[in-house]
């Protein structure tokens, strides 16, 4: 199935602007962002980054949607808390969360991030990230573009 992950972003910002009453900025660099797959797994996938961005952080989030002419890539950006170096490594395993009683304060599962990257890997795209304590977080989804 052919869709357009930019109007899937503006789905998912509505959504948690109205459930969080937080600041989700976005400024997309394309018009479209024609992606071949499974729609609802992808739109898990950016609730997922979303959330998270959202529950270990208390600033504004930022939404980046741009292609490098193959690949569709969209990031999310927050200015929280970041992950330790250590923990960098294992945030895509299942169960795994850092800092145990900090992160049973905010509740979860540990599963959201390899459940992310696994569908983004089926999808023939990847999920990266990108961290400094104390700074905040990037997380990045790249899909192939379908034209
Ligand atoms: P859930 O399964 O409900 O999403 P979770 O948030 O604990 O629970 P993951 O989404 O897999 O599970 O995240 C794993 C861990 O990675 C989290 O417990 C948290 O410690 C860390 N983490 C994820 N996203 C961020 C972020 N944006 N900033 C800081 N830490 C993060």
């Amino acid at each position: 199935e052919k869709f357009n992950l930019l109007g899937l972003c503006q789905m998912a910002i509505k959504r948690f602007t109205g459930a969080y009453h937080r600041e989700i900025i976005f400024h997309p660099q394309v018009k479209e962002a024609h992606i071949l797959g499974n729609k609802e797994q992808l739109q898990q996938v950016i609730y997922i980054l979303i959330d998270n961005a959202l529950k270990y952080s208390d600033r504004e989030v930022k939404l980046e949607l741009l292609t490098d002419g193959t690949m569709i890539i969209f990031k999310v950006i927050d200015y929280g808390q970041g992950i330790p170096e250590k923990d960098l490594k294992y945030i895509f395993d299942r169960f795994y969360r850092v800092d145990k009683a900090r992160s049973r304060e905010t509740g979860g599962t540990g599963l959201g991030l390899p459940i992310a990257k696994a569908i983004a890997q089926v999808h023939r795209g990847e999920l990266l990230v990108e961290s400094k304590p104390g700074e905040g977080t990037t997380f990045t989804l790249e899909l192939p573009r379908s034209q």
